[in-house]
Formats: C-alpha cells, sequence, structure tokens
C-alpha cells in the first residue's frame, strides 16, 4: 500500500510575510487531514520561516531545487547540505528549469545522486512537451527521463532498500499552469505504462510496485479526486493551487484513501 502524497510548489511566489500568512491559512486544515504525506516548497528565502510555522506538524518542507556539487565558487547556486539543514525533501528536475535554466536529464542525475546522499527525499519531476506529445513521443521521452534522471542509483543508496526517500512525479508540460489537465486515464497510463516499467529496469519489480508516482499539471481540488482513483497515481505535485490554502486543503483532503 503507498501512502498519498500531496506536494505544493509555490514555485517563485510569496515573500517571506505572505508565506507566514498562507501556511498560517493551511496548517489547521491540513493538519486535520491524516492518511496522506503533505509537503510545501516554497521559494530557498522563506524555508526557515515556513519551517518555524510547521514545526510540530505532520506537514514536510521541501525546496524547489539545488546545486549538486558539496559547495564552491558557484555564484547564486544552493548546496544540498545547506537545503538539507531546512528541509527533507526537494523537487528535481522540474520541467521549468529544464525549459528555462538548462538542465538536462545529466544534470538532474548529479542533482538526484547529491540531494539522496544528503538524506533528502527527491521528487523527480518528469514530461513530456506538447511537441513531443503530439509527435508521439510521450513514452520515449518520459522513458528517458526517468532512466537517465536516476541512473546509477541503487536500493541502498535510497536508505536500507526502502524506497520512500525517492517520489516521481509526471508532468506533462503541456498541462502544468495552463489549466488543461491530463485525462486521468491518460496520465495513469503513462505512469502504468511507461514510468513502472522504467523504474523497474533500473530498481526491480518489487521497488517499482513501492514507489510513488505522482500526477502533476493543473491540479485543483474540483479535479484531484480522478486522478487519485487511478492505480496507478498516488497523489499530486501541485503549482497554482497551492498557493490558495482552500484549495490545497481540498486537494490533499481528495488524496485521503
Ligand atoms: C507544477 O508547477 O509542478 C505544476 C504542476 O503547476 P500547476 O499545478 O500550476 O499546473
Amino acid at each position: 500500500m503507498r501512502t498519498p502524497f500531496v506536494a505544493g510548489n509555490w514555485k517563485m511566489y510569496n515573500t517571506i510575510a505572505e508565506a507566514r500568512h498562507l501556511v498560517s491559512e493551511m496548517v489547521p486544515g491540513l493538519q486535520a487531514i491524516a492518511g496522506v504525506d503533505k509537503v510545501l516548497c516554497p521559494p530557498f528565502t522563506s524555508l526557515l520561516a515556513v519551517r518555524a510555522l510547521l514545526e510540530g506538524t505532520d506537514i514536510g518542507l521541501g525546496a524547489q531545487n539545488i546545486h549538486w556539487e558539496p559547495s564552491g565558487a558557484f555564484t547564486g547556486e544552493i548546496s544540498p547540505s545547506m537545503v538539507s539543514e531546512l528541509c527533507n525533501y526537494v523537487i528535481i528536475g522540474h520541467s521549468e528549469r529544464r525549459a528555462y535554466f538548462g538542465e538536462t536529464d545529466e544534470t538532474v542525475n548529479k542533482k538526484v545522486h547529491a540531494a539522496i546522499a544528503h538524506g533528502l527525499t527527491v521528487i523527480l519531476c518528469v514530461g513530456e512537451t506538447l511537441v513531443e506529445n503530439e509527435a508521439g513521443q510521450t513514452a520515449e521521452v518520459v522513458s528517458r527521463q526517468v532512466r537517465k534522471g536516476l541512473n546509477g542509483l541503487d536500493l541502498s543508496a535510497l536508505g536500507s532498500g526502502q524506497i520512500g526517500s525517492l517520489v516521481i512525479a509526471y508532468e506533462p508540460v503541456w498541462a502544468i499552469g495552463t489549466g488543461r489537465a491530463a485525462t486521468a486515464e491518460g496520465a495513469n497510463g503513462v505512469v502504468a505504462q511507461v514510468i513502472r516499467p522504467a523504474f523497474s529496469e533500473l530498481l526491480g519489480d518489487n521497488a517499482s510496485q513501492a514507489i510513488r508516482v505522482l500526477y502533476g499539471g493543473s491540479v485543483k481540488a474540483s479535479n484531484a479526486a480522478e486522478f487519485f482513483e487511478q492505480p496507478d497515481i498516488d497523489g499530486a505535485l501541485v503549482g497554482g493551487a497551492s498557493l490558495k490554502a482552500a484549495e490545497f486543503i481540498g486537494i490533499v483532503d481528495a488524496a485521503r484513501r
């Protein structure tokens, strides 16, 4: 049984004051929902403030990116140990980072290794663009992103064989921030027929059945249940709707089994 997982990716939204306000609005509603792993991923600048507000709750905290090097002359970057001082999760390979900041399967792979070595739980994002989707390349692209993104990983690196320190988010790029979500059946098909088999090739069948795979792309409180009813979708990575307390609480509530 895979515990449902819902993470909010705040992207580059919210000052520290705004973050405090949003988290205060969300915490009581989120705390009332048991049986779902919930994670908030604010910008780096708000991690410390949000962490203070989440203390004593069962709500996890994550960053949206890391650099793979432990330290060095990398102006503007944040190392894995800096992130792991503040939180337990990190989003890696989000399509916005691949599209606007030159991230490749190779750099994503380095970040995955660095994050896991520092005890962070990775939320690895994969997904095809609209052009790739329309060219019938979804399976090829998504399978490649999983295999290359996780290349070289073994079960022992994931913590005594536990697959809990890795989560994959299937986020078709054309569905992110567009209001045009994938169909629940279509997304489930990619997870079941592409992502789990690719993962199985790397780490075996048991791990592939145990790993949690999320859907992301225009999820809101009103459509979340459709995705969560699918057998291979274990939760959601939520962008826009995670910036509104009632919407995000509604999505987490829909993830309860
Ligand atoms: C995301 O940023 O990962 C995302 C899925 O965004 P949205 O929910 O706004 O489509």
